[in-house]
């Protein structure tokens, strides 16, 4: 399938196209999915030594990768302070660490070799919506002296200089963090790893998987690969290919727009260039886009995988409930994309038997986690080391299954009540 109707695709700088698989073809190890998680894990497989074949069942940057939000920044879609809470302070400070290489990585590669079609804004403000009086300044401090996070403190008064609303009250800023145009970094990384010899196939579904002896076989519809390993990095959009790990991933959907040109009302409404989310459970995540022309809104989750065909009205609405000086935009653009998410927040990244690794769920928080994955399971197969075992705990859990959709949607109907509740 192409690319889907999104802002991102209408402003792709940089695009690729790669043959489908139609004959037999051996590597090292075979990536299974052509997101952000697969591609990292193919490069980086690839700067270890090992060959390596990937595949894409539809358009590389399909998925979540190519229509997210495009904020990066530290962290995992569990909070940090709870995974101290679990594991203790040095495990969670090493998951942290490892977190923050993923945002460095990404950094260094959009300002590097994959600059084209970026122009990346720094900071993120992360607002609560109801008045936390001095809770959030102590986080704050904790998360930067015990984890050495660059984030700082925002009053009520601060954030309400850069974002006229009164919905907002303190705030959190995140000087690491900044926003990209991800489909073009997918394609950027695609890119990079055809030429650095490795293998990338569209338009070709893993549709079954056997162990042959000391060796993999992953038959798509019309050719096959033999593989010493694989890396399954298919996240909320692999079924039927390694079922008893499927069940463990719950497909979350969340939606985008963005607005057409209004930029003198938008600047007046919103100062700060970087991006902003709010604290709640399922909370709004936004930034102007072109030089503050444009806004590009994210918000809700569900775990009905269908676009509500009054998305577009839907998120005018929660626009103008913030800011209602906005009222009367219009919106360009609206899509959705479907999240994988394991129910302990975490990824799964384990060898799941023998030779079979997945590297996936990075849930709502995967554009630094999908690089800090790829970067620990191909150190894991390189045997270049053991870091992926700081990740033992987070188990590929069933979620459920077909009840597993409706506890979930209950779950958020849930959370969405306790942020209601919150705010009263
Ligand atoms: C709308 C939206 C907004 C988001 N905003 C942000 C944000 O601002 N910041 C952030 O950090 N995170 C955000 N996320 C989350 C982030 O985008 C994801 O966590 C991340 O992109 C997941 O990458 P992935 O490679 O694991 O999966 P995906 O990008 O979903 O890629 C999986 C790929 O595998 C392919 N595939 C599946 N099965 C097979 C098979 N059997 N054979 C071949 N190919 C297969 C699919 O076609 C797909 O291309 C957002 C997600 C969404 C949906």
């Amino acid at each position: 399938m192409p690319h889907i109707d999104s802002y991102y695709a209408a402003t792709q700088a940089v695009s690729c196209d790669f043959e489908p698989l139609t004959t037999h073809i051996e590597a090292d190890v075979c990536v299974v999915g052509g997101g952000l998680a697969g591609l990292t894990t193919a490069r980086e497989l690839l700067r270890l030594g090992k060959s390596v074949v990937l595949l894409e069942g539809n358009k590389v940057g399909f998925g979540a990768s190519g229509r997210n939000g495009g904020f990066v920044s530290d962290g995992y879609a569990e909070d940090v302070l709870n995974l101290e809470k679990k594991l203790g302070v040095e495990h969670a400070k090493a998951l942290f660490n490892i977190s923050r290489e993923g945002t460095k990585y990404v950094r260094q590669n959009i300002e590097g070799f994959a600059a084209d079609g970026q122009d990346p804004q720094y900071h993120w403000l992360g607002v609560v919506r109801h008045d936390v009086g001095d809770k959030l300044e102590k986080s704050v401090e904790k998360l930067t002296t015990v984890y050495g996070a660059d984030y700082a403190y925002w009053s009520t008064d601060q954030v309400r200089q850069h974002l006229k609303s009164n919905r907002y009250f303190q705030a959190l800023e995140d000087r690491s963090a900044f926003h990209i145009h991800p489909l073009n970094y997918c394609v950027a990384l695609a890119k990079d790893i055809q030429a650095g010899g490795g293998v990338i196939f569209e338009e070709t579904q893993a549709r079954a998987l056997h162990k042959h002896h000391s060796h993999f076989m992953i038959e798509t519809a019309h050719g096959s690969v033999k593989a010493g390993q694989v890396v399954l990095c298919g996240s909320a959009y692999m079924h039927d290919l390694f079922p008893k790990f499927e069940a463990a991933v719950l497909p979350v959907a969340t939606y985008v727009v963005t607005t057409k040109v209004m930029p003198d009302k938008l600047r007046e409404a919103i100062s700060y260039k970087g991006c902003i989310s709010d604290n709640r459970r399922a909370g709004d995540y936004y930034r102007l886009i072109e030089g503050g022309d444009r806004l590009l809104w994210g918000g809700r989750i569900t775990t009905q995988k269908s676009e509500p065909k009054a998305l577009s009205n839907l998120l005018r609405r929660d626009i103008e409930a913030i800011y209602p000086q906005l009222s009367g935009l219009e919106i360009d653009k609206a899509w959705s994309g479907l999240m994988g998410y394991c129910a302990h927040k975490m990824p799964i990244l384990a060898e799941l038997e023998p030779g079979i690794w997945a590297a996936t769920a990075t849930g709502g928080h995967g554009l630094n986690t999908t690089a800090a994955i790829g970067i620990v399971v191909a150190e894991a197969i390189a045997q270049k080391s053991d870091r992926y075992k700081l990740f033992a705990p987070f188990k590929a859990q069933w979620n459920g299954g077909p009840f597993g959709q409706v506890a979930a949607q209950m779950a958020y109907w849930g959370m969405q009540l306790q942020d209601a509740w919150d705010e009263r």
